[in-house]
Order: C-alpha cells, then structure tokens, then sequence
C-alpha cells in the first residue's frame, strides 16, 4: 500500500492525461468554432449597418439637394420675370407675392439691389426695406454674382436661418441683384422634414453640417446652430465624397457612419450607429448558442470521462497489480486484466513472461539451495524445512536413517570418485525404492535419511528392507557389491518430535551395524 499511495502523489495518472487532452482538444475547437461565427458574424453586421447608414444618407442628401434645385428654380424663374422691370415696385412686390403663394418653403423672401439694400421684403412684418444686408453670408451672395446656397446665420431677426438666392440680370446682361430666400431652420418645414423624416433604426444618429461644421439639422434641436467637432464622416461628405466608414466620434465612441455630400449647398449628411448597439444583438446570440451547446457539452464530458476511464484501467490495473504485491506473486491478477487494445495487451504478455521467468529462476535457485550436488538428493537446508512443514501438519511420518557399510573400504581402495559413483548410485536406488510422496536426503558424507509420509513402522520397514535388498543385489562397477545398513522409526508414535524421530532412528541404524551390517532395525522390533 505504502508504495502505490506514494507513487500516485508523485506521478498524474493516465486516465487524467486522456481526459486533460481530449477536453483541452474539444475546449479549442469548440472556442474556436464560437470564435470564428461571432467574428464572421459581427463583420457581417458591421457592414450591413455600414451600407444602411451609407444608403440613407444617399438618399437624404439626394432629397435635400432635389429640394434645393427646386427652390432655385423658383427663384431663377421669379427673377427672370422680373428682370426687365426691376425698378418698377410693384412688379417686385407682385413677384415676391407670387413666389410666396407658390411655395410654403421660405420663411421670408426679398430682393436686394446691386449695392446691398433690401429694396423689397415679404412678410411686411419685418420691416426690412431699404436697410442694407449686414450678414456675411448675403453680402458675399450680393457679391458674388451667383446661384447661393448659405451656410447658416443668425438673421437679423435672429433666427437660424440659411439663405437661398439667384441673381438677376437685365437682357444687356448687367448685374441688378437678386432675389433669395430664407428658412428658418428651427422652425418645422420641409427641409426639417426632409432631414427628420426618414429614421430608420432608433439609435441611428442623423445630422447635417454646412461648410463650417455647423449644424443644421440634428435630432437634438438645441444643437442646432453649434459648430461641431470635425471627424472623418463629415470631412470626407464635405470634401464631395459619398461612403461609409468606421469611425471614433467626438465622444469617444466607436461609430459605423455612412456620410453623403449635398453638392447645391456644399453641405454634408452623416447617418451613424454606435458599433456597440449594432453588436448587441450578436452578444445575445452568442449567449443563445452557449446554452444551446451547454447539455451536449456536459453529455460529452461524461462520455469523454467514462471512456478515459476504459482506456486507462488495463494499464491502471496491470501497474496496481504489480505494485501491491510482489511482482513474482502477482501473476494471477495481472492474467486477469482485460487488455483489449494492442498497447495493453502487449504489456500484458511482456509482464507475464517477465512474471513467468523470474519465477523460473527464483524457483531454480531454490531447488539449487536445497539440493545436494553431487547425489542430486535433498541436503540438510531442505531436511530442515521439510521437518518444520511435516511437524506443523501433524500427519504421521516414517524416517529411514541409512549408512553404507565399510566405505571407508571403497575410498581407500578405489578412490574417492569411485567413492562417488557409488555414493550416486545408493541414492538412485533410494529414489527408485520411493514413492513420489517421499523425501530422499543426503544428511552428511555417506549418510542418508528418508522421510515417508503416511506410513507407520510396519510399512516402512518393508521399504527399508526393499531398498536394502536392492542395494545388496546391485553391483556397481568396478567396486562390485555394497551393503547398507537401516535404521526405521516413525513420528509421532514413536518419538516426541521429529528430530527426536531422527536421532532414534540413527540409533537403530547402528543397532543394524553393530548387529552385523546389511539390515535394518524397526523401532519396537526385537533384535537378532
Ligand atoms: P561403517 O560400516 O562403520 O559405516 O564403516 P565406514 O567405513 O563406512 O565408516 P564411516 O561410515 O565412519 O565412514 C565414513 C567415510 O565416508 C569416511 C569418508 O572417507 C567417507 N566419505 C565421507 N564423505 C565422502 C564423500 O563425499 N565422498 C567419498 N568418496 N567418501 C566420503
Ligand atoms: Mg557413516
Ligand atoms: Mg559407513
């Protein structure tokens, strides 16, 4: 236990790393794959604001501008008319009626002479005629010769106003003055119509600019008059431009603003959206679509979890089983892991063959410890242990103390290998006298014992006097015949323990010496 607890503190284990990697890999697809929708998204309905606000200014500005031309057509036409009889009163009065019947657009109309005086002036309330035109924007008009569209000024009843006017000249072509127009622009009429008209979206922002950047119409009516700050919408219309473009207004905020140039009034419209209510929806979509994902996402998970699980546990199972136990006992449940994929079932074979040889030599190198080299029999190692097995499982057992007789003699006469061959000989006999449950040891130099479980003294006397006939008729060349001598007894009939067991039957055993050799003696036996 102690080694597994500390070995997966120090190490992350498999099923994480698949699950780790599987969910990081699904996480970035799955990020990436909203990523790009929202991106492609929003592009799409930037530009989409961008061409409405692109396309409404257009059309305001082509409004505005048709609203003008016609307003200077009106003029041009009255003053034609009047050309040949400017000096005559009431054709000026009868002409600057007659344009005011016709059309509801002017505020008030005059015609001004050649040197600046307002000659005549409708309505009559004003109380104009014959004071000389003090703003910039109708002197230049008196001046210039030429069709003028204003930009705005106070006038001098200190409206906002902008002022429309045509020259005119008589059939020699000389210069006589003009005729114009003013609107109020505070005031509703058609041009405010025209440029409040047409919203289209509620956080859509309109407004319109003359050349100085003042405003002349804004949905804020208390702006109107104010000189604004410049940006790029508004620089680009100014400069006779039509289009769209993302843009960061005075405030700060970010804009999606189309623009469009009024070429008769060199005037500029701006129609403009904050990008973050044009985005606003698409937050709410996104929002949409995360919890649409959410329960196929936590599905997933869960399978995710339950399949990393099952990809782990072979390896998982063949690391526990190999280190809660002993490597060579864990065979058994490394055989029952189920290896289904090639990797772990690999692993598998490779660890059981490992198992497989190191037992093998394990077990090797015990028999060798346990075995005398020369006979091949058990030694004293195993003696011990077998004595410790057979007295803990308390079955009766016969021990058989063998000694060969005079082999000194055999040494001395034919050497110590022939002494050898001999000694290898009485223990194949002793195996071959045996049954499989039996135990053959080589105690000491020419001194044998035998264990036989099962048996009482009767029995294994008649093994004893087997062997010792076996022995007595087998010659072994070049020594010819030998004889042993036997001593039986058995436990735990005949003795206390079992190494008392021993010792009696080496008594016995020289009992059969000392009685002439070439026999055995049986505990509780007379003998001859
Ligand atoms: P006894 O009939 O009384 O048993 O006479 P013995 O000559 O056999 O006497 P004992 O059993 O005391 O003799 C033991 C001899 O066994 C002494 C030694 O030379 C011989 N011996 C002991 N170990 C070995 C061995 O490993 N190889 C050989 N060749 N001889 C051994
Ligand atoms: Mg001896
Ligand atoms: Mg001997």
């Amino acid at each position: 236990m102690q080694p597994r607890t500390f070995m997966a503190r120090q190490k992350i284990d498999l099923r994480t790393l698949v699950l780790g990697l599987t969910l990081t890999a699904c996480a970035v697809t799955l990020a990436n794959s909203l990523h790009a929708a929202y991106r492609i998204e929003r592009e799409t309905l930037m530009e989409r604001s961008l061409e409405a606000n692109r396309a409404y200014s257009a059309r305001v500005a082509s409004s505005i501008d048709g609203f003008l031309r016609g307003a200077q057509l009106r003029l041009k036409l009255a003053g034609e008319r009047l050309a040949d009889r400017f000096d005559d009163p009431k054709a000026r009065r009868d002409t600057l009626e007659r344009l005011a019947s016709l059309s509801a657009d002017f505020d008030a109309v005059a015609i001004v002479n050649a040197d600046g005086r307002i000659a005549d002036v409708l309505p009559e309330a004003l109380q104009l005629e014959g004071r000389t035109v003090e703003a910039p924007e109708q002197i230049s008009a008196v001046r210039e010769h030429k069709p003028i569209v204003s930009n705005a000024y106070r006038s001098m009843a200190g409206n906002l106003v902008i002022f429309i006017s045509m020259p005119i000249f008589d059939h020699h072509g000389t210069y006589l003055g003009l005729i114009g127009g003013s609107i109020h622009l505070q005031k509703d009429g058609r041009l405010h119509e025209l440029m409040s008209n047409h919203f289209f979206v509620s956080d859509s922002e309109v407004y319109v600019v003359d050349g100085r950047h003042q405003l002349l119409f804004h949905p804020l009516k208390a702006r109107i008059g104010t000189v604004t700050a410049t940006n790029p919408a508004m620089d680009h219309a100014l400069v006779a431009r039509d289009g769209s473009i993302a843009m960061v207004d005075a405030d700060g905020r970010a804009m999606l603003a189309g623009f469009a140039n009024i070429p008769t009034a060199h005037w500029a419209i701006v129609s403009q959206q904050p990008v973050a209510s044009v985005l606003a929806p698409l937050d709410a979509l996104m929002k949409r679509i995360v919890v649409a994902i959410a329960p196929v996402a936590v599905i997933g998970f869960v399978l995710l979890w339950v399949l990393a699980r099952y990809i782990a546990r072979p390896l998982r199972q063949l690391a526990d089983s190999t280190t809660s136990t002993g490597l060579i006992e864990s065979t058994g449940s490394v055989a029952q892991v189920n290896a289904w994929y090639f990797e772990a079932s690999h692993l598998k074979q490779a660890l059981l063959h490992g198992i497989d040889l190191a037992r093998t030599q394990v077990s090797g190198l015990e028999i060798a410890s346990q075995t005398d080299p020369l006979t091949g029999l058990l030694n004293r190692r195993a003696l011990d242990a077998s004595m410790a097995a057979m007295e803990a499982d308390g079955r009766q057992v016969a021990v058989i103390a063998l000694d060969i007789d005079h082999f000194k003699r055999v040494n001395d006469t034919y050497g110590h290998d022939v002494g050898d061959v001999v000694l290898q000989r009485v223990a194949e006999m002793m195996r071959h006298a045996s049954r499989s449950t039996d135990l053959a040891f080589r105690v000491g130099g020419e001194e044998f014992l035998m264990l036989l479980p099962g048996l009482d003294s009767h029995a294994a006397g008649g093994t004893a006097e087997r062997l010792r006939r076996l022995v007595e008729q087998t010659a072994i060349a070049p020594v010819g015949h030998i004889t042993i001598s036997l001593g039986v007894t058995t436990w735990p009939h005949d003795a206390a323990s079992l190494a008392e067991a021993l010792k009696e039957a080496d008594t016995l055993m020289y009992q059969a010496k000392q009685t002439g050799r070439n026999r055995s003696v049986v505990v509780g036996q007379a003998t001859a």
